[in-house]
């Protein structure tokens, strides 16, 4: 197969063989709360759930357990905002592999601490994600492997066996709602999701603040831009100017964009939090926070993805008792 050949089902049913016995099936819930709010069925896939509390595990899973045993023996590198590293390390831990994971400062320390405690070595640099590139290209140089958190055909097949679930579990599924950085985990979701139901509706969701992807799709083509403090610091980073993958498979299977606020990501970490019982970070909550913001039309039984749940739970416990949390006072320093 080429290099860039689309990925399509057989990749993503393949995948699922693969990490099968590495990850959780996640369940799919009904919210009686936004449904009624939206007038149709409103699901929840609970992924947040998922071990490490993201759905990186499951691309990070797929790309380790796809490495030649002599290739995967020399150890992996991951450059991350946090979950990528998450899933990278524990992927690699249950494979016996060496780990090391390059972040930028504007990480937080509970996602710091907890890669830590998966067994990977850290190493801080830089401002920003492409800082951190820099180490991670000098240590591939050595014989290490990079594993990119969403440019990749093994991470986006990763990610596509979310579409995979979703469809077997509501069949009749007409709007999926799908967060939106790189494109990882869009890409996948919609490529498995249309390929099993054409006329589904996929809805992509970013943050105003530093949206990559939707500034990308709007320029026609990789655009930087630049990353910003934000409750939905998963999503921040850039999609790459040499991108391969994400940004046409975005372009080609995405129907819509809508960008949220950070008032409204606080309000969906609010509602996950009284009206779920659960606790979801801000990026795993935008498409709560897009729904309840009247920024969903939703056509048919509607899904929205909690993609994760690692947040501070001191910032969490001052949003949930309704305090006013302005990120954009936070220089990241
Ligand atoms: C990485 C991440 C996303 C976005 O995934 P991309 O593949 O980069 O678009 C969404 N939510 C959470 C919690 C994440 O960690």
């Amino acid at each position: 197969m080429s290099e860039t050949a689309p990925i399509g089902l057989a990749e993503i049913e393949a995948a699922r063989q693969t990490i099968t016995g590495m990850i959780r099936r996640t369940p799919l819930d009904p919210s009686p709360s936004l449904s009624e709010r939206a007038g149709v069925p409103v699901y929840l896939k609970a992924e947040h759930q998922q071990i490490t509390h993201s759905f990186k595990l499951r691309g990070a899973a797929n790309a380790v357990l796809n490495l030649d045993e002599g290739v995967r023996a020399r150890g992996v590198v991951g450059v991350s905002t946090g979950n990528h590293g998450r899933g990278l390390a524990y992927a690699a831990r249950e494979t016996g592999t060496r780990c090391i994971i390059c972040m930028s400062k504007l990480v937080p320390q509970n996602k710091i601490d907890g890669i830590r405690a998966l067994g990977a070595e850290i190493r801080i640099i830089g401002r920003s994600q492409d800082e951190a590139q820099h180490e991670v290209d000098r240590l591939v140089e050595d014989g290490m492997t990079m594993i990119p958190p969403f440019d990749h055909r093994h991470i986006i097949a990763g990610q596509g066996t979310l579409g995979l679930e979703i469809l077997e579990d509501l069949p009749g599924a007409g709007t999926l709602v799908v967060q939106m950085s790189g494109g990882g985990l869009i890409s996948g979701i919609a490529a498995a999701a249309k390929a099993m139901k054409p006329d589904i509706r996929i809805v992509g969701v970013s943050m105003e603040r530093g949206a990559a992807m939707a500034a990308s799709q709007a320029a026609g083509r990789p655009v930087e831009v630049e990353e910003l403090p934000t409750l939905a610091d998963s999503l921040g980073g850039g999609i790459g100017l040499e991108n391969v993958y994400t940004f046409a498979m975005v372009r080609d299977l995405v129907d819509e964009i809508v960008l949220v606020d950070e008032r409204e990501i606080a309000a969906g970490i609010h509602h996950g939090y009284w009206h779920e019982s659960q606790i979801v970070e801000g990026s795993g909550a935008v498409g709560m926070s897009a729904l309840l913001a009247g920024k969903i039309r939703p056509a048919g039984p509607t899904v929205l993805l909690l993609s994760g749940g690692n947040i501070d739970m001191a910032l969490h416990h001052r949003i949930i008792s309704g305090e006013h949390v302005d990120m954009t006072q936070q220089t990241g320093d």
